[in-house]
């Protein structure tokens, strides 16, 4: 194995030292102290990396851990997409950045249709997997710049940046037919997506109307669907049902 990716220290090494790095009787890593020349370790260089790496190992737990946690108050148990509220504070960040920016944002509001009659059918467990499913083809779909969320029981939300409403609704429907097409449990599953694409002036909230407002349209049009709030008639006249 090439242990030093540094031209100088290709040549062969002379002395070696190792040792393992551990916390919490874990094995976390590895130390590696190569020379060129023989004999160049010390019993004092050995005692000062022995205790100096028994620091680092307690900081590169705690900082593993660190990251751990904050992932676990970041994102939904069952599924591992964002929960709302972090999807909320990227739309937050997505709407600073939107103000000096020219590239686009979409937003998709997806929501699995009749899914009551799923659990009924086949219970919360089978329902749960359903979720599960239907939350990792969304997650396969999206491009890697996108931010995907469980955004409420059996709604997900998909934020797109640098989408405009072609690219967004292309996506949609990939996810939608995807969703169709996929045996996820025994009982084929469909979804209805709202698409919504930014526009100078609107607000956060705004966006989040509007996508809602389609979702909302795709629904009373026989689920299945995505619906690009643009291109609804009488989107104006639309009510956004309450949540
Ligand atoms: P529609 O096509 O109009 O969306 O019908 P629907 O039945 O999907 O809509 P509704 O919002 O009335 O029902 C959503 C159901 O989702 C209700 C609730 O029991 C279920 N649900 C919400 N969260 C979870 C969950 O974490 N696990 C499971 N198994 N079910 C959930
Ligand atoms: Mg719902
Ligand atoms: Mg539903």
């Amino acid at each position: 194995i090439e242990l030093f990716p540094i031209k100088e220290l290709q040549q062969p090494l002379q002395s070696l030292y190792c040792l393992p790095l551990a916390a919490r009787k874990k094995f976390i890593g590895a130390c590696i102290l190569g020379s060129l020349r023989s004999n160049a370790f010390t019993r004092y260089h050995k005692d000062f990396m022995d205790t100096l790496m028994n620091q680092v190992s307690v900081v590169i737990d705690n900082a593993m851990l660190h990251g751990r946690i904050r992932d676990l108050a970041h994102t939904d148990g069952l599924t591992g997409l964002l929960n709302h509220r972090t999807f909320m504070d990227k739309l937050d960040e997505e709407f600073r950045r939107l103000d000096r920016d020219d590239r686009p944002f979409s937003l998709l509001l997806l929501d699995i249709d009749h899914f009551k009659k799923i659990n009924d059918e086949f219970g919360h467990p089978v329902g749960d997997i359903a979720l599960k499913g239907v939350a990792d083809i969304i997650r396969k779909t999206a491009r890697t710049v996108d931010f995907v969320a469980r955004y409420g029981g059996e709604e997900f939300a998909v934020g797109m940046v640098g989408a405009d409403s072609k690219g967004a609704k292309q996506t949609a429907e990939r996810i939608r037919r995807t969703v169709e097409q996929s045996v996820i449990i025994e009982k084929k599953i469909t979804l209805s997506i709202g698409v919504a694409t930014f526009k100078r002036g609107d607000s956060k909230k705004d966006l989040i109307a509007h996508a809602d407002a389609a979702l909302y349209y795709a629904k009373r049009n026989n689920r299945n669907l995505v619906s690009l709030y643009d291109d609804i008639d009488d989107r104006d006249a639309l009510a956004i049902p309450k949540k």
